[in-house]
């Protein structure tokens, strides 16, 4: 947008001249939200003392120990509704307190884990605040603004409740941090709305079909592709670096084909 290939008004009005006149630039953010239960306890084995200097000592001589963790170790996808073809949720499980997402310090041994909504019907946008390069945009999630997610959290943080209840889980759920005042509709909906935070997964915002062809090239203006999560028109069902890792490897074989191109020409073979 700074170099003027996205919405012409939103352009002008910041005096930026407008090269490609692209609506949908900025539109169509897609993210993860999620709502994490967490409970502390007393059992010495969260990531807590992970950076105590044995632990540092026992990763440099055999990359084993708590810093091997790649800390979300456990997860898993559900169907809030059996009628749904794939799951709408997933479970991220952290043996740490996970706290303002994850910027925050845990201050006791803990347990996290909680559903985001893995197919949101929301759509948020990015956007410029100035001209100026060096200024922060303007991200608006719009979490929930489609009443669909909301339903779909409210069943997942049910169904992690369900989780956080059985019996095996008593010694590492003795004291809830962040939980829900009650199973009613109204204390969740409170809770969710409450503790919902990203998951980083975002998604979508220079989408192929509206800002990009098939080839990742932006439409109208030559010599440029776009390679990100950015590309994607669905943020997809999971964590989103493999995906990310496809799309550039695909847009390498394209860029490698299309560079290719003149000098087979020159030579007079044919294109593979
Ligand atoms: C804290 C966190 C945890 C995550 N955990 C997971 C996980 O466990 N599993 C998973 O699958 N996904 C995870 N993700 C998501 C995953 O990292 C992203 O989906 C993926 O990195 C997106 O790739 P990208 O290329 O779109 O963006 P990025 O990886 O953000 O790459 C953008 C690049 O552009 C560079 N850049 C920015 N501005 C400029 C500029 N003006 N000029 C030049 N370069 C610039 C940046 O330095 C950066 O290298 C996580 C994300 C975060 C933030």
């Amino acid at each position: 947008m700074l170099s003027g290939i996205g919405p012409a008004d939103r352009l002008a009005a910041l005096g930026i001249p407008v090269l490609a006149d692209l609506p949908d630039v900025g539109r169509n953010l897609q993210d993860h939200p999620a709502t994490y239960l967490v409970f502390t306890h007393d059992e010495p084995v969260s990531l807590l003392a992970a950076g105590q200097e044995r632990y540092v000592r026992q990763f440099e001589v055999d990359g084993s120990g708590p810093l091997s963790s790649n800390v979300p170790e456990a997860g898993g996808f559900v169907r809030t509704r059996p009628d749904l073809l794939a799951p709408d949720v997933q479970f991220h499980v952290l043996p740490v307190m996970f706290v303002d997402c994850a910027l925050g310090v845990p201050t006791e041994h803990g347990i996290s884990f909680g559903p985001c909504v893995l197919r949101p019907y929301s759509r948020g946008e990015v956007s410029l605040a100035s001209d100026d390069p060096t200024a922060k945009p303007r991200i608006r999630c719009r979490y929930y603004t489609d009443a669909s997610d909301l339903s779909t959290m409210l069943a997942g943080v049910r169904t992690a409740l369900a989780i956080a209840r059985q019996s095996a889980l008593s010694p590492y759920t003795v004291r809830p941090w962040a939980y829900p005042a009650s199973d009613s509709d109204a204390d969740l909906t409170a809770f969710v709305r409450a503790h919902t935070q990203s998951i980083f997964h975002p998604a979508g915002t220079c989408a192929i079909g509206p800002v990009l062809d098939p080839e990742l090239r932006v439409h109208g203006v030559a010599g440029l592709r776009v390679v990100d999560a950015s590309v994607m028109p669905l943020v997809p069902r999971g964590n989103t670096n493999a995906p990310t890792v496809a799309v550039a490897e695909r847009a390498a074989d394209l860029i490698r084909a299309a560079a290719s191109e003149p000098a087979l020409a020159a030579t007079g073979a044919e294109s593979p």
